[in-house]
């Protein structure tokens, strides 16, 4: 497969004809290539937003609310194509991408589509002075999404949605590490009668394309999901641009689990929150703490439920865990699975998986590693694989504190039906989004964000309108 740039409604090869290789996880092998497009590239998608931008800004919001809902319409008549590309490019099992990545892509547009017809603005009378305020809320013009590979056409989605829905024109850079979504992506865009050049997608390097939309001086704002070393690099460059910037930023999450919880519920939702999509969630609550009166009892059940867990090729419907990214990213979890042997105990798992039929792909066992010290390596440092520690806690302030020891602060996992508790830890807990006995319950109208190195910005529901959005208030004296 040759994937192309998409860049004023057509397909392009990058300028140079450079190209780099798209891998396939489950099997180890190269299976198709992906444009390695330069400044000159993004130049090209720039100009073709920066045209369609006048038209695109004035369209009313009923015709863009439309055409977002047909690209909808059209991800959900096509899921199975789109599910069957993202397990190939990403080594997700087939059914998570059929019943989570796909529709959630197709929920963005759905979502956005309806939200701006429900976007509003303020007035501010001031009395006594005989003047009214009023707000707009106007596009920005051309606007950059950076996007990673975990989730990729989710993530894709969750950032150019609000950004047409809001009236921008858009130049997109999916990961290269899983571009064909984003490819296939272009086609539904102009089956939709979404007109040419409002998105423009680029393919390639990070450092490279990446980097080139945003350095861009008339791409005016920037938003990135991925890893915190990335969003620093892209801070410093955005800030004397004084560009707008939503930086969505990786993540060490806490799982607290206290003895009062409702058990069964708990330890099925632990599960999922350990080692969906093998883990590789920014959201996975990696750390995991139980309460010292549950622990041995967690520990058993924990570990022979993960032992169940399935590793498989990502098509078969039995597969619970399937291929990680990448050749580099399986070595770099490897790499911390040798740092946990001295700082602390595998429990469970903690070796690559070599399935016959596919022996070079990029399988590894679930694993859990007992530790009894959150400063350590493996408890600080991002691993974003199918590994998480666990560690018995006595009280509640013993647990509070160790859940804050952290550079990150995306999100935190409360289990317990004391209402008071709950409440005190949900005001203390520093992260941006936490869930009380449940993980990954999703409401796209809710502020989505870290605090610390997890981020900076709010995306979801008004606040991603509102960050597409440049605001400028008026104030009429009478
Ligand atoms: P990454 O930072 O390596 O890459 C993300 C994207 O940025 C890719 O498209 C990449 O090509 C691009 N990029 C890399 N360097 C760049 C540069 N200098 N300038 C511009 N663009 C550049 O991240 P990744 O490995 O693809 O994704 C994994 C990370 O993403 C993890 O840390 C994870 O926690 C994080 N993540 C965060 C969220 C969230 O919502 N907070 C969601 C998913 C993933």
């Amino acid at each position: 497969m040759k994937i192309k740039n998409f860049i004023n409604g057509s397909f392009q090869n990058p300028v140079a004809n450079e190209w780099l290789d798209n891998y396939n996880p489950a099997y180890g092998k190269v299976y198709g290539q992906t444009p390695n497009s330069s400044k000159t590239d993004v130049e090209l998608a720039f100009q073709a937003a920066k045209n369609a931008f006048p038209s695109w800004s004035q369209t009313s919001v009923d015709t863009r609310s439309k055409i977002l809902i047909k690209i909808s319409e059209l991800l959900e008549t096509h899921l199975q194509r789109f599910a069957e590309a993202e397990s190939k490019d990403n080594g997700k099992p087939l059914h998570l991408a059929k019943s989570i990545d796909i529709p959630r892509a197709a929920s963005n547009f759905r979502f956005f589509g309806n939200a701006i017809t429900q976007f509003s603005s303020e007035s501010h009378e001031s009395i006594g002075e005989n003047a009214i305020n009023y707000t707009l809320r106007q596009p920005i013009g051309v606007v950059g999404c950076i996007s990673p590979w975990n989730l990729p056409l989710y993530l894709f989605t969750w950032k150019i949605a609000p950004a047409l829905a809001s009236g921008n024109c858009v130049v997109a850079k999916p990961s290269e590490i899983t571009p064909v979504t984003a490819f296939l992506l272009g086609e539904i865009c102009n089956e939709a009668g979404l007109p040419k050049g409002v998105l423009n997608i680029v393919h390639g390097l990070g450092t490279t394309a990446g980097q080139a939309i945003v350095e861009h001086p008339e791409i005016k704002a920037i938003s990135f999901t991925g890893g915190t070393k990335t969003g620093a690099a892209i801070a410093k460059i955005a800030a004397p641009l004084f560009k707008k910037l939503s930086l969505e930023l990786g993540g060490k999450n806490p799982n607290i689990i206290f003895a009062d919880c409702d058990y069964e519920t708990m330890l099925e939702t632990t599960l999922r929150s350990s080692f969906s999509n093998q883990g590789q969630i920014c959201l996975c609550g990696s750390r995991i703490f139980v309460e010292a009166s549950i622990y041995e009892k967690f520990k058993t059940d924990f570990i022979a439920k993960t032992q169940q867990l399935k590793v498989g090729h990502p098509s078969q419907n039995s597969t619970d865990i399937g291929a990680l990214v990448s050749k580099t990213h399986l070595e770099k979890v490897l790499n911390y699975i040798e740092i946990a042997k001295t700082e602390g105990k595998i429990l469970c798992g903690g070796n690559q998986v070599i399935i016959p039929s596919f022996k070079n792909g990029y399988y590894l066992e679930p694993t859990i590693i007992e530790i009894d010290n959150n400063n350590c390596r493996i408890n600080q440092e991002e691993i974003f694989g199918p590994v998480v520690t666990i560690m018995p806690f006595e009280t509640e302030n013993n647990v509070l504190e160790m859940a804050n020891q952290s550079e990150y602060g995306l999100s935190a996992t409360l289990w317990t039906n004391n209402l008071k508790r709950s409440m005190q830890f949900t005001q203390q807990l520093e992260a941006g989004i936490i869930w009380v006995n449940s993980w990954m319950l999703r409401d796209l109208r809710t502020p989505f964000g870290g605090v610390k190195s997890s981020g900076m910005g709010r995306e979801g529901g008004l606040e991603s309108l509102r960050f597409f959005t440049k605001t400028k208030n008026v104030c009429i004296k009478y």
